[in-house]
Order: structure tokens, then C-alpha cells, then sequence
């Protein structure tokens, strides 16, 4: 996407039409002029989940905030240009105990690598989390990798584990001693000069008041696993350090380090995540690596995003409002949730509402909010519709151009609400000419607020085909549902709703060009398409069979649906139309 904006005369370098990038680098707590260390090749490292539960808003924020960067750079530096890596945390202590629970014989007959039994347990979690992040529109990052495949030495030679945390050794950064628990390989904080940098946490803060005495193996308090050794009832690999090999597995951090290295080298441009991210986790990954290639630094920029509260209170199990990227795609019941009754959200609403507020600000999600986005967007969607010039594609890529003033915004450190103030308004003006609907609609694709292939699945008064039964209009906010959990792909809802309106005589039919059909059923007991319905009666009345034909009209009006007969006003041919009777 190397050519923007109006005038198409020249095709301009992007990123000399633009104003300087500039972001916020928690490492010298300022907003800094953004330079790549390659522009063929800029590259981004964020910190990816843990598939062993659903992923939670909280967790869906960095993925948000970074696939806003990841759009922008692919725009200034070009669509090929940026790698992307996100990581996939299988290797996990809850994990890997339930993997031996699912597939412990299998491991121990040599039948199934700990790894394939890791990949079974978390199938399931990992498949949710790409949907849920689908639905939230973020584009895939050029690079998934998941920690199983990268513990012991790779046969392409890519970095791993095992054989950074031998570099570690052989360098004096880190040793093996006994602990309690088994043996550990061990980082040895006092080896590294300037750790704590990025948190400007000291080392003898960290030491004053610690307990020494339970970690006595450890010659620092602040040294933290490189690797432990697991008992014979937990899983592990062989890792071989200084020719002995402990079965174990590794610790958190150091997935990171061989994972970014494998993929972005041993100095890349941007590191991101959370701000809970930044200690240990962060810390531990820069002295890693710094330690291990000799580096001054391991990344350029680090940036961190905010936190975020529920209704006004952390998030938290024990409060019960804990609230999973899948709770609010669904909707949460009375009876699934006492506390936190929500209605489904499409992924768009979410987005929108993680961008209303700047990434480094804490975020208070709240239902008020997410309706009063849900609202909007059903205007902006009825507004696309409603104006789109005549031959305008929502699927080209050259419609999908932001304006420079909302560049200008992200340029500055990201500024979303600046970024969405610019598309409120770009909204107001749309109307005026097709110049401004343009830029409305160029911006929003830009930012990927929209699922433009769908934009029916938006609008709340749409009544699957103009119908809608009185009898069902109680039922009209599990349609909705429907309709959302469609729009995020969400088939489990579906088939739940589906379940619940059989069982009264009406089916939904999910047609494969995504539209929704209501079926009634018949005396028989099959289920019958209304569409099917108005064609036999059409037939009814082409054979003059007029008791039969009206019989169909009177049994339909019972059920709140009206036939309308009449005319296509194109091919001139006889048509009926149905409608809710109010
Ligand atoms: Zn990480």
C-alpha cells in the first residue's frame, strides 16, 4: 500500500509524506522519534497468551493496541516489510500436569511426545483465541510460534532454550544448584551490571526483607529459573547443561528470548505487552538475551499497555467479574453469572471501546460504554449502506486508505481517541460529498473497526428476512445473539439458540450465504421454511386453489407474520412479501 491519499498523480515513498512516528519507550520513560534498524525488515515482538484458559479483555487489549501499530507500520514501511511475532505459551505448569492426566500412558509407553500431548490439551483454548482475536479484528502477525517447539535444539537451528541457557552458563550468567524442588539452572542476577534497567528496580531493594533462608540455593534472592527439574510425576524434557542432563522444563522467561531471536534476531525494533509485564517477566527476558549474544540491548522500544477495570473494580476471579473475550461475544446469563449478566457483543464494539481510550491509560470497561459504541456503529453501518457511492467496494484494498489527519494521530504515540474523534466526525461529514464518505469509510477499514463483509450482522432492527413472529419478539435478544455470535463466528451460540427456538416450534436456518431464515413447524412435525411456506402457496394460487392458499395466509398471521402481495417493480413478476404484524 505504497501509494495514499488523493492526489494519485505521483506515487510517493509513504513515509516521506508523513510526520515522524514518535513512541512512548518505557526504557527511557519518554516518547522517542521511531527509527528501524531496517526498514526492509521492521520487527515486533509481543507477548502472546497462555492457551490453558480462554483469553480474557485484559488480554485482549495488547493484541488490540498492537495490531494498531502493526497497521500503521505496514503502512509507512509497506504491507511486506514488517514481522510480526506474537508468541503462543504452551509450556505451563497447569498444562503440562493436565497433559499427563489426558495422555500420561501414552507418554510413558513412547506412543505420544510430551508435545503432541500438549498440543491435544490446549487445541481447543489456542482454536478460541485465534476466533476471539479474529473477531476483534486484529490481522494474524506474520509469526505464531508456540514454547513447546522451541525447548530443546531445533534441527533448522533456530534458537532454543536448552542451548541459550548453555550460552548463559558457559559465559558465567547462570549456574546449576539444588533446591528443594530438584535441580535448577539459575540466572545469576549479579552478573549483569545494569539488570533492572527497564523496571528501575534496584538490586538491593530487591534483597532488603527478602526471605532468604526458603531459596538458601540461590546466591541472590533476585536470581531467578532458567530451568527445574521436574519429580517423577511431571512431565519434562532432556535438557543437557554443562553435560548433565536434567529432565525438567523451563522457566517462564526464557521462551521469549529463544523466540524472538529465532524470529527477529539478536536486536529487534519493538518489544511490547502489558504493563504487568514489565516485572519480572520483561526484565528477566532483556538480561537473557543481553547476557547470552553479548547485546547492548535486546529491543529499541518497549511499550507497554494499561490496565483495565470492569464496571470500576480490577478484574478479579474471587470478585466474580472476570470477564472472558468469549463471556461478552455470548452474553452472559442469570444463570451462568449471577453477578455479571451481559448482553453478546460483536468483537467490533470491543474494539472500538479499547481505542476510545489511549493505550497507556488504565481502561474502565463498563456496559454503559459498550452500548453507547454499539449504537454508533449501527449508525455508521446503516450509513454505509445507505450512501456508498455506485460501484464503491468495501473489499478494495485502495478504499481502504486512512486520511492523513488520522495518521497524524496514530503517528503521535498512538493517539486512538484522537484517531476515533477524527472518524466521529468524518461520520457527521460523510453525507456531504464522495469525497468525505470516502474518508470515513477509507479510515475505518484502515483501523479494522468493521466487519464489512457482514455489515448486516450489525443492525439490531434487522428481522432475519423482514420477520420476526410477536410470539418471538421476546426472543428477539437471542437473535441478536445469534446474529453477533455469527459475526464472531461464534457456532456453539448459534447452535444453542438454535436448540432453544426448535424446542418451540420455530428453527432458525443459518443459510450459507450467512443469512438467517425462520422455519415454523408443520402438522407433521417437520419444520417447514416460510419461504417454503409462501411458495406452496403460491402454487395454491396459481391451481385456483384458493381455500388451501388461504389457509397458509390465515396459519402464518397467527404467528405474527403477514403476507403481502404485490409486484417486483423490476421483472414485473407476482411476489409476496411478509411482515411483522405490530
Ligand atoms: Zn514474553
Amino acid at each position: 500500500m505504497r501509494a495514499f491519499c488523493a492526489p494519485k498523480e505521483t506515487e510517493h515513498d509513504v513515509a516521506d509524506t508523513l510526520p515522524q512516528l514518535t513512541l512512548y519507550n518505557t526504557l527511557s520513560r519518554s516518547k522517542e522519534p521511531f527509527e528501524p534498524i531496517d526498514k526492509d525488515n521492521v520487527r515486533m515482538y509481543v507477548c502472546g497468551p497462555t492457551v490453558y484458559d480462554y483469553a480474557h479483555i485484559g488480554n485482549a487489549r495488547p493484541v488490540i493496541v498492537f495490531d494498531v501499530l502493526f497497521r500503521l507500520l505496514r503502512h509507512i514501511y509497506g504491507e511486506d516489510k514488517v514481522t510480526y511475532v506474537r508468541n503462543i505459551t504452551d509450556v505451563d505448569d497447569k498444562i503440562n500436569k493436565r497433559a499427563l492426566e489426558t495422555h500420561g500412558d501414552a507418554i510413558a509407553a513412547g506412543t505420544m511426545s510430551l508435545n503432541e500431548a500438549i498440543r491435544e490439551v490446549t487445541e481447543k483454548t489456542a482454536a478460541q483465541y485465534q476466533s476471539d482475536m479474529k473477531a476483534l479484528g486484529c490481522l494474524e502477525p506474520t509469526h505464531q510460534p508456540r514454547a513447546t517447539e522451541f525447548v530443546l535444539p531445533r534441527e533448522d537451528g533456530k534458537s532454543d532454550m536448552v542451548s541459550m541457557i548453555q550460552t548463559l552458563l558457559d559465559k558465567g550468567h547462570a549456574y546449576i544448584a539444588k533446591g528443594a524442588q530438584g535441580r535448577e539452572v539459575l540466572f545469576r542476577v549479579n552478573s549483569m551490571e545494569d539488570y533492572g534497567k527497564l523496571s528501575n528496580r534496584k538490586l538491593e531493594d530487591q534483597q532488603a526483607g527478602a526471605r532468604i533462608a526458603v531459596e538458601s540455593h540461590k546466591e541472590n534472592v533476585g536470581d531467578f529459573v532458567l530451568w527445574k527439574e521436574s519429580n517423577a510425576n511431571e512431565p519434562g524434557w532432556d535438557g543437557v547443561f554443562d553435560g548433565e542432563t536434567i529432565h525438567g522444563r523451563p522457566g517462564w522467561h526464557i521462551e521469549c528470548s529463544a523466540m524472538s531471536d529465532a524470529y527477529l534476531g539478536e536486536t529487534f525494533d519493538i518489544h511490547g505487552g502489558g504493563l504487568d509485564l514489565i516485572f519480572p517477566h520483561h526484565e528477566n527476558e532483556i538480561a537473557q538475551s543481553r547476557c547470552c549474544h553479548g547485546t547492548d540491548k535486546m529491543a529499541n522500544v518497549w511499550m507497554h499497555n494499561g490496565f483495565l477495570e470492569v464496571e470500576g473494580e480490577k478484574m478479579s476471579k474471587s470478585l466474580g467479574n472476570f470477564v472472558t473475550v468469549r463471556d461478552e461475544m455470548r452474553g452472559t446469563s442469570q444463570s451462568e453469572r449471577r453477578n455479571m449478566v451481559r448482553p453478546p457483543r460483536s468483537g467490533s464494539v470491543m474494539r472500538i471501546s479499547m481505542l476510545d481510550t489511549h493505550y497507556r491509560q488504565p481502561i474502565n470497561w463498563t456496559t454503559e460504554r459498550l452500548n453507547q459504541i454499539e449504537d454508533d456503529l449501527e449508525d455508521w453501518v446503516k450509513m454505509l449502506k445507505r450512501i456508498r457511492p455506485k460501484g464503491f467496494q468495501f473489499n478494495d484494498p485502495q478504499n481502504q486508505i486512512p486520511s492523513n489527519e488520522l495518521l497524524n494521530a496514530l503517528m503521535d504515540d498512538l493517539n486512538t481517541p484522537l484517531a476515533m474523534s477524527v472518524i466521529r466526525r468524518n461520520q457527521k461529514e460523510a453525507r456531504k460529498n464522495e469525497k468525505a464518505f470516502k474518508e470515513f469509510f477509507g479510515n475505518i477499514a484502515f483501523l479494522g473497526l468493521i466487519n464489512f463483509d457482514r455489515l448486516d450482522g450489525y443492525l439490531k432492527d434487522v428481522s432475519f428476512d423482514g420477520m420476526v413472529g410477536i410470539k418471538y419478539r421476546d426472543e428477539f435478544a437471542n437473535a441478536w445473539a445469534l446474529k453477533i455470535g455469527h459475526l464472531n463466528d461464534d457456532h456453539k451460540l448459534i447452535d444453542s439458540i438454535e436448540k432453544q427456538w426448535k424446542a418451540d416450534g420455530i428453527a432458525l436456518n443459518l443459510t450459507k450465504s450467512l443469512e438467517v431464515t425462520l422455519r415454523k413447524k408443520s402438522a407433521d412435525g417437520d419444520f417447514d421454511e416460510i419461504g417454503d411456506l409462501v411458495a406452496k402457496r403460491q402454487k395454491f394460487i396459481e391451481d385456483k386453489n384458493w381455500a388451501e392458499a388461504d389457509r397458509i395466509r390465515d396459519e402464518l398471521l397467527e404467528q405474527g407474520i403477514q403476507l403481502k402481495d404485490g409486484k417486483d417493480p423490476e421483472t414485473g413478476e407476482r411476489i409476496t412479501t411478509w411482515e411483522v404484524k405490530r
